[in-house]
């Protein structure tokens, strides 16, 4: 072994009572093997140039014998543990400022820039060892328990980790908006107005999903994260709307989807169907988001005309529209919460089928983003070209739904069913 390393580890040893795993760990290196026998090995070298080690009656000065003290609360911690689920834990030690005050004083009286700090060592060990004695695995992403050992209180916490479920959704009803909104009395905190739950009783496609997902996961709550939303007069069909609801603190995560999926279906009212629940990771909440920003959607529109129209005008708007950058002034509706901007939207192509002598149905796949009701209407020329414009007469919309949402989003996030 180096002699200077045993000098100075003497040295340090003169002067302070510190433990051989927190010895290893200020010298270690991750090309060593293992971090408590080079500790040990070390001390042992250091300490027989020493006549007498300073007061062995006191704990580490710079853990406070903390690994002591986390294997006294193991047995409490495997009693606690044994309503979870999970195959892999990760440990995270809270680290109290004093300590972290010594080890910088050490540091820097000893010139010490090696080695790991209190942390890095301390979740590692405590992870590898927790993980051994529970016959699960350590990991330090992705595990599925957080074991938070606060070192100062000598307190453990156990977290699980968020569950990130896929899934589409279906709205057949009219009149439901997404989001809950909070209840009016208490604003979110929980009243007898509500129930104690802090919603508005109104329901909501989120209302009538959420719930069962928090109760069948045994979770604190569930957070809705959607591909965009409908007008709460439009209705998704088809294939659905896809969306990711982020399960906060699961205790259970076996939870057999199908079966979850049936619960929300036929607790619905008829509403609105979820389909194709998958589990999926955090990062697809935010790739979801992106990828349908402005990706394909299709629409039918249904439209009824001031005047009687012919086959000719029908044509007309086919062919205007197809293929057709649309500009698109903030709607004068949503004025007062959006800043006023042009938009420039893709129209992929338009069908029209007439429906009475003054009624179509139009199919509409464009850009996400473009503001159908305007497209229609023209908003007072704030949407051009519109198809009232095409066809030189008023349009009202009788019915706006969407049938088609990024129908390649499943790919692009690689979820196989
Ligand atoms: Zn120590
Ligand atoms: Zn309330």
């Amino acid at each position: 072994m180096n002699r200077e390393l045993i000098i100075k580890v003497t040295n340090i040893l003169k002067n302070y009572k510190i433990c051989s795993i927190c010895i290893g760990r200020l010298f270690y290196h991750p090309s060593f093997k293992n971090l408590i026998k080079f500790g040990k090995a070390l001390k042992i070298e250091a300490l027989k140039n020493l006549k007498e080690p300073v007061k062995s009656d006191r704990p580490c000065y710079l853990c406070n014998n903390t690994f002591i003290k986390f294997k006294k609360e193991i047995p409490s911690l495997i009693s606690k543990i044994q309503a979870y689920e999970f195959d892999s834990i990760y440990t995270s030690i809270k680290v109290p400022k004093k300590l972290i005050l010594h080890e910088d004083e050490i540091r820097v009286r000893f010139q010490i820039s090696s080695g790991e700090s209190i942390k890095q060592t301390f979740n590692r060990l405590f992870s590898n060892y927790i993980a051994k004695k529970l016959g699960k695995i350590a990991k330090s992403k992705d595990y599925h328990l957080m074991i938070s050992f606060d070192a100062e209180k000598n307190q453990i916490e156990l977290i699980p980790q968020n569950i990130y479920i896929y899934g589409r959704y279906i709205k057949s009803k009219k009149g439901l908006s997404q989001t809950r909104s909070y209840c009016y009395v208490c604003y979110g905190k929980g009243c007898s107005e509500c129930d104690y739950t802090g919603y508005d009783k109104a329901p909501s496609v989120e209302g009538y999903i959420l719930p069962h997902f928090t109760s069948a996961f045994q979770a604190q709550k569930s957070i809705f994260h959607a591909a965009g939303r409908e007008d709460i007069d439009v209705l998704t069909l088809n294939e659905g709307r896809p969306f990711i609801v982020e399960v906060v603190r699961p205790i259970k995560r076996k939870v057999n989807l199908s079966e979850l999926e049936k619960v929300v279906n036929t607790n619905s009212d008829g509403a609105v169907f979820v389909k194709n629940l998958i589990e999926v990771n955090r990062d697809a909440v935010k790739k979801m988001t992106v990828f349908t920003r402005y990706d394909e959607k299709t629409y039918v529109l249904l439209v009824e005309f001031e005047k009687e129209i012919g086959d000719d005008i029908l044509f007309k708007i086919e062919k205007e529209l197809t293929n057709r950058v649309i500009v698109q002034r903030t709607p004068t509706r949503v004025l007062h919460r959006r800043k006023d901007k042009y938009r420039y939207k893709m129209i992929y192509d338009v069908k029209a089928k007439k429906i009475d002598n003054n009624k179509a149905e139009l199919h509409i796949r464009c850009q996400g983003g473009l503001y159908i009701k305007e497209l229609a209407h023209g908003d007072n020329g704030r949407t051009n070209p519109n198809i009232a414009q095409i066809a030189n007469t008023n349009v009202k919309v009788l019915s706006l739904n969407i049938i088609s949402i990024a129908p390649d989003l499943e790919k692009k996030l690689e979820i196989i069913h």
